[in-house]
């Protein structure tokens, strides 16, 4: 199989989108002022271990801020607003319609990605976001994180792989495209243990795939187990397995990250981790060396 990527080696979302909107599309992280499942007790107290009180929405904001923050940057830019923090489709329909409304009437907002937990989609919901993917641009993110049942128990995941399979299977009938969150370094998974989640979401052939490098927060659940952190990785071995990962993945599922993104106060482990430019870096010099791309493997 040939690069199809030239020097970026895999099929970034920014150059798929680019392509899909011809300019230069940026998320807004929206905090919708939704809640959690897993946090308020309907399914789950204290949400999943690995995640924050802001539900792993650390830069989330408001629509004007966002734009504020992004629009110096790019003008000639459009946005997706993104619906990031806890799960965002945990709502009656009514008041998701009308923060989904809201978003699109901004200026230069051409679509709405919005993360939730495979539990969240009941038919009501799935016929919204059917309603949503027929008149704009929409993904839905779900977070699968591992497909190891026994691995996201002791996460307080709360919900059975099997569920998410549904989930997945209940969005594409729809056409509806899928963003799908793995997290590498979980404690107790070894490698072949995450290479097996990622082969489960490149046979179930999402949209995109979100690679979160496990961190270690302050104030979760995992500090509370493992206030010295957890060291599954060094930043090489890591580079060396996201490249594996990617040489194994079809080309064309959008690769949407490929390490954490925590906030650097908050960080116990990995402490390298907050070097994004040299994690980013060294996966470019090792398809170089390994001279592979994304669904070379396949
Ligand atoms: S489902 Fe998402 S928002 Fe809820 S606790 Fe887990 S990671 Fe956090």
């Amino acid at each position: 199989m040939e690069n199809k990527f030239g020097s970026t080696h895999f099929n970034t979302i920014a150059t798929w989108l680019k392509e899909r909107f011809g300019c230069r599309i940026m998320k807004l992280s929206l905090d919708g002022g939704f809640t959690c499942p897993n946090r308020d007790g309907s399914k789950g107290t204290g949400g999943c271990l690995f995640c924050s009180e802001d539900g792993s929405g650390h830069y989330a904001s408001t629509i004007p801020e966002q734009i504020q923050l992004l629009s110096g940057k790019w003008p000639e830019g459009k946005y997706i607003a993104y619906f990031q923090s806890h799960t965002n489709t945990y709502a009656e329909p009514a008041v998701l319609r009308r923060i989904f409304d809201e978003a699109l009437e901004w200026p230069g907002v051409v679509g709405l990605a919005v993360a939730t937990r495979p539990d969240c989609l009941p038919p009501e919901i799935l016929d919204l976001l059917d309603e949503y993917n027929k008149k704009t641009f929409l993904w839905v993110e779900l977070g699968l994180q591992t497909k190891h049942d026994h691995i996201a128990e002791k996460m307080n995941r709360c919900y059975p792989t099997a569920q998410f399979d549904q989930a997945m299977a209940d969005l594409k009938a729809r056409n509806i495209l899928t963003v799908v969150h793995l997290i590498l370094g979980l404690p107790e998974e070894t490698k072949e243990m995450m290479m097996e989640s990622v082969q489960h979401v490149a046979n179930l052939h999402p949209f995109g795939v979100k690679l979160h490098l496990l961190h270690v927060l302050k104030n979760t659940g995992l500090a509370e187990l493992y206030p010295e952190g957890i060291h599954t990785f060094t930043q090489q071995e890591y580079i060396e397995f996201i490249v594996d990962i990617l040489e194994r993945m079809p080309q064309d599922i959008t690769i949407h990250r490929i390490t954490g993104d925590g906030p650097a106060e908050d960080l116990i482990s990995p402490l390298w981790s907050v070097k994004k430019r040299d994690i980013l870096n060294g996966v470019q010099k090792e398809f170089k060396r390994r001279d592979t791309w994304q669904g070379k493997l396949l």
